[in-house]
């Protein structure tokens, strides 16, 4: 029997609306909420263009006159201010520390020291000591720890360094960057005078800061429960870490996977979608990592059996001196696979600048630098970012509790 004809309406529009609703549920609910943060060309938009700016949590801000800023008996965090610079480099580590000290350590007055493979001059002590009222400490690396260690073949590294140069590898040729990327990856936190210290602040000549920062970051990282704070992550040069990852996984392989963090980052340091030529030249390794001119962090991650066994490992494989590894990646891989991923915070609040690239959050507490501006180099270099992938796998707390 035929239905009459506003029933058959009814029931179309009806099944119009169920259609409509089955649909919607389908929708995978994460990219219903997709994030503003997607890639467009070349361009990836710069997270600090988003509005939040103080820390998603209070906790950091003056607890009581025992932390405040400017009172020099008030309780300071165990750490330091550390550069490894050379005697050359003295008038551009001014420029950092005048950056440094004028937003941030002329409050809270956290002691310096500088590290060379060589002993620091007069004339570099007098120019550094001008320049702060904290205290510094001038130290020389021991020679076990700089010099090429006795398995690496010179011979192979030689021609490696060939290889590399053809590939237009920076640095390729300069011994001395090879072992100051070694140094960086697992010796500075042997260094005997660091042994009481346990954070750190890493600082390079001619770096620049933009932001003024009244909270001392230190007891941020250490009430947060945070390993590792970076500013700027980006991808790195596949030919400088193709054997890394494999090693990497052969580490793991060779009956140490129960070091990994149960809440790793691992999807992050295989991400292959964002840079698949990248993923296939570094064979499966994002190339992602924090760039580690700038890092406040804790040192007993890198005192810890898990880092030093992966670190031993790879000194041993050789890469350092027959690819360049660098500290960043070597940092960031074993940060992605043995540390909680939570536990790495993204320094937003801290402008700041290493040429190329800058952080520049958007809030009035920073001059000098333009928000949204990753690179002062070429255009290319926008797609370097690799902050909007961190954020994928791992979330971003600037944006807890905005909805
Ligand atoms: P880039 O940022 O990767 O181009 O490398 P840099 O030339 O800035 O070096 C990284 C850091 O290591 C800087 O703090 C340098 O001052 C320091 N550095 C590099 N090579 C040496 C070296 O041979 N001796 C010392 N003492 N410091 C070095
Ligand atoms: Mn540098």
């Amino acid at each position: 029997m035929a239905m009459p004809k506003p029933i058959r309406l009814l029931a179309a529009a009806c099944m119009v609306l169920f259609m409509f609703l089955v649909v919607q549920i389908m929708r995978d609910p994460s990219k219903a909420k997709a994030p503003a943060k997607e890639v467009k060309g070349d361009m990836v938009r710069d997270p600090n263009l988003d509005e939040t700016w103080e820390p998603p949590e209070p906790l950091h801000r003056v607890k009581g006159d025992n932390y405040a800023p400017n009172n020099p008996n008030s309780d300071r965090i165990n750490a330091t201010l550390l550069s490894l610079v050379r005697n050359k480099e003295a008038k551009d580590l001014v420029m950092s520390m005048q950056d440094l000290e004028r937003t941030w350590n002329h409050k809270f007055n956290y002691p310096w020291t500088f590290i060379n493979d060589e002993p620091f001059t007069q004339e570099f002590k007098d120019i550094t000591r001008a320049n702060t009222k904290a205290n510094i400490t001038y130290l020389t690396i021991p020679k076990e720890h700089w010099e090429v260690p006795s398995w690496i073949n010179l011979d192979l590294m030689h021609e490696s360094a060939n290889i590399l140069e053809e590939q237009s590898v920076q640095y390729a040729h300069m011994t001395s960057y090879h072992q100051m990327c070694r140094w960086n990856s697992g010796l500075f936190y042997k260094h005997p005078a660091l042994q009481e210290t346990q954070y750190y602040w890493r600082v390079e000549p001619n770096v620049h800061f933009f932001c003024d920062v009244d909270y001392d970051v230190f007891r941020y990282m250490q009430d947060h429960n945070k390993t590792y704070g970076f500013t700027i992550s980006l991808y790195d040069s596949p030919d400088t870490v193709k054997t890394l990852w494999p090693e990497t996984l052969k580490f793991l392989a060779a009956g140490n996977s129960h070091l990994m963090s149960q809440n790793n980052a691992m999807d992050w340091l295989v991400d292959k979608s964002a840079r698949p030529e990248h993923n296939t030249k570094a064979n499966g390794y994002s190339t992602c990592h924090f760039w580690s001119n700038f890092e406040i962090a804790d040192m007993n991650f890198f005192r810890s059996p898990a880092y030093e066994a992966y670190f031993e490992h790879l000194d041993r494989a050789g890469g350092f001196f027959y690819e360049r590894w660098g500290d960043a990646p070597v940092h960031s891989i074993a940060l992605g696979l043995f540390e909680d991923k939570n536990k790495i915070h993204w320094f937003k609040d801290i402008g700041y600048q290493h040429i190329p690239f800058f952080n520049c959050p958007n809030s009035p507490k920073c001059h000098g630098c333009i928000t949204g501006r990753l690179t002062d180099g070429e255009a290319f270099l926008n797609k370097e970012d690799c902050r909007p992938n961190w954020f994928k796998y791992v979330g971003n707390e600037w944006d807890i509790g905005k909805s």
